[in-house]
């Protein structure tokens, strides 16, 4: 298994070519076989990173320029389609090998399923973890239709693994009543509808921790992010989204990884949801790959 050489071609803007140069690796995971809607989400990773190439380099918002950031875009993971449970196993793999050398992890998706291999992985290395989790849905399933590998079910599974205490869900608007009743009695921290505004409110108290954060697009509402698998209406604008970027950046937190998944290409044919999507991979390097 290769893990220090790229799977494909295209990269994101100013992809450092020597993995061993690299402070982070860029890794897509283009699976989206267990999607409860619309599929698609597997051709996001390579549409963010063509979009990445109309993005200046410079960011106003951090005053950083991507050349001060040194990552390696290691492209789309080869996963076997249809076989959600080896897809997990080979993510898992990757995820591990990178931290063993010390990379920041900074995954594309591809459904949100993909999540739960990577944390499992971080986990591993950072037993203190919490995770931070961005997205219109619970995703607190404990099945879907009698599947437990959904993409309904990766928040529940890490609330599993790190404590429920340990996960704190911003922006939902969207689940079954047990997922929310499951949110307030387990002891996760859930806002619902906003962003921005609670995540100001909650970072103080994790000051100093280690922290994976997780960003589904759907997150956005869908007249800036229509190319998603489940779109969900009245969401929050990309300003609010850049913010919080903006606010994990500045927080006295070490964020360990992140990823941000879901954008599935096909559903939007103005591309701005690839274009968004870039945007934030830009900030998320710029800001929190220290
Ligand atoms: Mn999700
Ligand atoms: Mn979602």
């Amino acid at each position: 298994m290769q893990f220090d050489q790229a799977y494909s071609g295209k990269v994101f803007i100013m992809s450092q070519p020597d993995f061993n140069q690299a402070k982070a690796v860029i890794y897509g995971m283009p699976m989206d076989w267990t999607v409860s809607f619309r599929p698609g989400s597997r051709f996001g990773p390579n549409r963010i990173r063509e979009a990445s190439i109309g993005l200046e380099e410079y960011s106003p918002y951090l005053d950083r320029h991507l050349e001060q950031v040194s990552y390696f875009d290691a492209g789309d993971m080869p996963l076997p389609f249809g076989n959600a449970e080896r897809s997990l196993t080979e993510i898992y793999q990757h995820v591990t090998k990178w931290l063993e050398k010390d990379k920041f992890p900074l995954g594309l998706g591809g459904e949100h399923l993909v999540t739960w291999p990577v944390v499992q992985a971080v986990y591993k290395k950072y037993p203190n973890l919490k995770v931070i989790h961005i997205d219109a849905h619970a995703d607190l399933r404990e099945e879907y239709e009698g599947e437990v590998l959904s993409h309904s079910t990766p928040i529940r599974k890490i609330c599993d693994l790190i404590g429920a205490p340990n996960v704190y869900s911003f922006g939902i608007r969207s689940g079954m009543r047990e997922e929310f009743t499951y949110a307030k009695e387990s002891g996760m921290y859930m806002a619902r509808y906003d962003v921005a505004k609670p995540l100001a409110e909650v970072l103080p108290n994790l000051a100093g921790s280690d922290l994976y954060v997780t960003i589904d697009i759907d997150v956005l509402d869908p007249a800036y992010a229509p190319g998603t698998g489940t779109a969900e209406a009245g969401g929050i604008n990309a300003k609010e989204l850049l913010e919080a970027i903006h606010l994990l950046a500045n927080a006295n937190v070490n964020i360990v990884g992140a990823d941000l998944v879901e954008v599935a290409p096909a559903y939007d044919p103005t591309e701005q949801t690839a274009i968004v999507a870039s945007k934030c991979v830009r900030e998320m390097l710029l800001g929190w790959v220290k």
